[in-house]
């Protein structure tokens, strides 16, 4: 049966835009629409069938300078920071508003761009940008500074300030939802960003930009320079008029980036880096199998790019057959196909250079004498990056497919007895994201919750996000957590100032 999109505004959406030419973009820097300092620009491909979409402006270091400047002299000038706080709230509440109602359109145009499921893009990535950005409006007039127990005539006031100018880099995979994590809270603060997304998922965010001034945001408060990574990203990393850099991606850019402020000026640096995560059903879950099922379904959204991805499913031994059987069938029963279409539950992978890497990695696997029950590489198109969902089992937690990040539709099955294996295989890698346990037990719940190194355990559920609740992981995952009020603390820090009464104390 051909499937429905879930409301009449995406499906006029998908009817009217998904054909249209989209035109060249360029920089926006200072509120101004311009191209890059010598003029160059990269191709935008679609992974639907490889074609040329259109160009955008191949940002250059000198680019980034000019981004950095205008940004600083808003953040000197206080055209943001010093509007009252409700009218800042007022600013940005507005903006969610405006990507909202233009939320269907940038789904298409974000799913043309990156191949993310249109319906995916509506509903998940850009539905939770619009809130998260509504979200850190609306905290903005709720945030009180303290005051500190000082001695009688001194009044100690711990004042939550603004760093100034943060450089944001983010990655292709959520490029609304992960942006607006880092945007919401820096802007709501009063701070001026410069934003540097990835190439192949930039469209979206030159929108956002737009409908930022269009919202009031004032210019220079928020600036997008598009371009490579090496040049553009490393520029803004090394620059020293940015006080802190966020970044999402992936560990080995995560690193230069912390070697890029230790040269510069020391920024302050947050990384969310990659992830390995895991969900464990254990044999007394309420249904195992549906467990196993939900985890697979999990796993394959946006084809498996997700970095809390739950890419190694940890069966207890007693229920393997039913979980490798539930797995299956959810892998076989998944439409592969374009983004745009109602029916396709997965799309094409974002480039042609992931769909390489994702398809080497099964290889690679496959030559360790993983065995794989489902092998997305027999899905096969004309044209475009696709890659289906794959399923190896049993994995063998040292190798390479219980160790490395896929970044793909690529799900590890791993056998185990007890809780205490469980929980060292679990842990036993470089990550520590996100975690899902399944039992009915409540100690064998609390026992894991307690010694799972993630920075988000769940207990018998998988998936979804809230903005209430931080976002991150610990070892090489990462620090500096995103969502919720904690993340505020990323992009301010306090001043103490303290007022003495002269008449009374010397
Ligand atoms: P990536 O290659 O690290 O790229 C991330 C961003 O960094 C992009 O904007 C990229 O620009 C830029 N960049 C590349 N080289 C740079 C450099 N030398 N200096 C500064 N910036 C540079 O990662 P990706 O391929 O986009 O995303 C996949 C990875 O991100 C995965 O490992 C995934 O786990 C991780 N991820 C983590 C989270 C999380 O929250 N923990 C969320 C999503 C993704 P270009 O696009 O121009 O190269
Ligand atoms: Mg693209």
């Amino acid at each position: 049966m051909t499937r429905q999109f879930i409301d009449d505004r995406l499906n006029s959406a998908v009817v009217s835009t998904a054909r249209n030419p989209i035109a060249p973009r360029q920089l926006m820097i200072d509120g101004i629409s311009c191209p890059a300092s010598d003029g160059k620009t990269f191709d935008v491909i679609s992974p639907i069938d490889g074609s040329v979409l259109t160009t955008i402006a191949a940002g250059t270091a000198a680019d980034i300078d000019r981004a950095v400047a205008s940004a600083r002299k808003a953040y000197n000038d206080e055209r943001w920071v010093g509007l009252a706080p409700k009218e800042r709230k007022r600013r940005m509440v507005r903006w969610a508003e405006l990507i909202d109602a233009n939320r269907a359109e940038l789904a298409v145009l974000q799913s043309r761009d990156m191949g993310m499921p249109v319906q995916l893009a509506y509903m998940g990535d850009i539905a939770a940008a619009v809130e998260a950005i509504r979200w850190y409006g609306e905290a903005i007039d709720k945030l009180y500074d303290e005051v500190a127990p000082l001695p009688s005539g001194e009044t100690g006031f711990i004042r939550r300030v603004p760093l100034g100018v943060i450089g944001a880099i983010v990655p292709w995979n959520f490029p609304s939802m992960i942006s607006a994590w880092k945007l919401g809270p820096a802007l709501a603060v009063g701070n001026s960003v410069v934003l540097k997304p990835a190439e192949d998922a930039s469209l979206v965010l030159l929108e956002f930009a737009r409908l930022a001034l269009e919202a009031g945001i004032p210019e220079g408060v928020f600036n997008v320079v598009t371009g490579k990574g090496s040049e553009v990203g490393a520029a803004l990393s090394e620059h020293m008029d940015v006080d802190c850099l966020t970044f999402t991606g992936s560990g080995p850019v995560g690193r230069t980036i912390m070697e890029a402020s230790a040269r510069s000026n020391m920024k302050r640096v947050s990384l969310e880096c990659g992830g390995k995560s895991c969900s464990i059903v254990f044999a007394d879950a309420f249904d195992p199998a549906a467990a196993a099922a939900a985890t697979a379904r999990t796993m394959f959204m946006n084809q498996g790019q997700i970095c809390n991805a739950p890419s190694r499913l940890l069966v207890q031994r007693s229920v393997l057959d039913q979980a490798m059987a539930a797995v299956e069938s959810v892998a076989r029963s998944l439409k592969v196909g374009s983004p745009l279409d109602a029916d396709s539950d997965l799309g094409p992978l974002v480039s042609a250079k992931q769909y390489a890497s994702v398809t080497e990695a099964i290889g690679r696997a496959a030559g360790e004498n993983t065995n794989l029950q489902v092998d997305g590489r027999e899905v096969t198109k004309d044209e475009g990056f696709y890659c289906g969902p794959t399923v190896a089992s049993p994995v063998e937690p040292k190798s390479f497919l219980g160790q490395e990040e896929v970044f793909g539709p690529v799900l590890a099955i791993i056998p185990f007895d007890t809780p205490q294996e469980a929980l060292e295989i679990a842990n036993g890698t470089r990550y520590g994201l996100g975690a899902a346990v399944w039992s009915q037990n409540i100690d064998t719940v609390t026992w894991m919750s307690e010694r799972l190194v993630a920075g988000t355990v769940i207990a018998n559920g998988i998936g979804g996000t809230a903005i209430e609740i931080p976002f991150g992981g610990f070892k090489e995952s990462g620090f500096g957590r995103d969502r919720s009020l904690h993340a505020i603390d990323k992009y301010a820090d306090f001043k103490s100032v303290i007022l003495r009464s002269p008449g009374l104390r010397g």
